[in-house]
């Protein structure tokens, strides 16, 4: 009998250790009833007893269609979770109460964690606005990467994301342009993802869209491009002579005088409701330094070029 306790032990330890394996069985007992429970929405068909308290003119009888399928994703979401660990992002996704949630959360060490099937809604991107888009989490996939918020991303997580990005892109044909930050489509509540983040990486591999460097850097402000030749006016300061500025081969492209901020800004698909938040936005993704500095001439030239590639 001596014998048989520690072999007892040995059972019930393994079978406490099976069962707890996933600490978050509880909370996918409650993901999997509220999943049916839509799945059973989904299944209601709009036969004239359902349109009954409509005054609608509907016809006499239902006619489902043979030919259909979900509705896909056209968007992703990049966010931080500007949270102290992993662990609390997975928590605050399994409490009913916080109403948030992604569909995938990357760890640091790069592990995926899908906490949600992707033709579902999940409820990350809030109150925002891109473009005409006003209801981004009905179109989206929301990707949250574990971070608190002013740490660099793990490389681990960045080739993570770059492969969890190639499969998504493939699979619902997302266009380039539509991949974009939480900041993007709330300018004036959001700063994630934060200017740490590789966004010109991603643009490379095809998730979001860049500038062409050396094309801002032939990019000249029409101010700049008439301005005084010094030579002229130690000669002949009376005339003053105006003539072209040309300090490269290459002819520079000139940024007309009239050119509207806001309306660029609202190309690329930023709300310019708040045009300072709006701005701040642009330049989190697109500059990534300076961030505190007004609005100055590199930030114009960039945004100039790039506007370009959304028209
Ligand atoms: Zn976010």
């Amino acid at each position: 009998m001596k014998k048989l306790i520690p072999v007892f032990y040995l059972i019930m330890a393994l079978a406490i250790i099976s069962c707890g394996s996933n600490p978050y069985a509880k909370t996918n007992r409650l993901h999997k009833k509220q999943a049916k429970a839509y799945g059973k929405q989904l299944q209601q068909f709009p036969t004239p007893e359902n349109q009954k308290e409509s005054a609608l003119n509907y016809g006499d009888y239902w006619v489902g269609t043979t030919n259909f399928n979900l509705r896909k994703p056209n968007y992703v979401v990049i966010h931080h979770t500007a949270q102290d660990s992993l662990g609390q992002t997975l928590t605050t996704f399994t409490l009913p109460r916080t109403q948030v949630s992604s569909h995938y959360v990357i760890a640091k060490n790069g592990e995926i964690f899908h906490m949600l099937n992707d033709y579902y809604r999940a409820w990350h991107g809030g109150i925002g606005k891109w473009g005409n888009n006003t209801d981004l989490n009905s179109s989206s996939l929301g990707i949250e990467i574990d971070n608190n918020g002013k740490e660099e991303f793990t490389d681990l997580q960045i080739n993570s994301l770059i492969e969890l990005l190639k499969e998504i892109k493939e699979k619902y044909s997302i266009p380039d342009e539509n991949f974009i930050g939480h900041s993007d489509i709330a300018p004036s509540r959001k700063v994630d993802p934060n200017a740490n983040f590789p966004w010109k990486r991603l643009a490379e591999e095809g998730f979001g869209l860049w500038y062409d460097e050396a094309e801002v850097e032939n990019l000249k402000l029409e101010a700049e491009f008439f301005k005084p030749n010094p030579l002229a006016i130690n000669l002949n300061s009376r005339l003053n002579t105006r003539i072209p500025f040309i300090d490269k081969l290459v002819f520079p492209e000139v940024i007309p005088a009239d050119f509207n901020v806001e309306n660029a800004l609202k190309i690329i698909g930023f709300n310019t409701s708040d045009l300072e938040a709006a701005k701040s936005a642009f330049k989190l993704h697109f500059i990534q330094e300076d961030l505190n500095q007004p609005f100055g001439k590199h930030d114009l030239k960039v945004l100039y070029q790039l506007h370009k590639k959304y028209l």
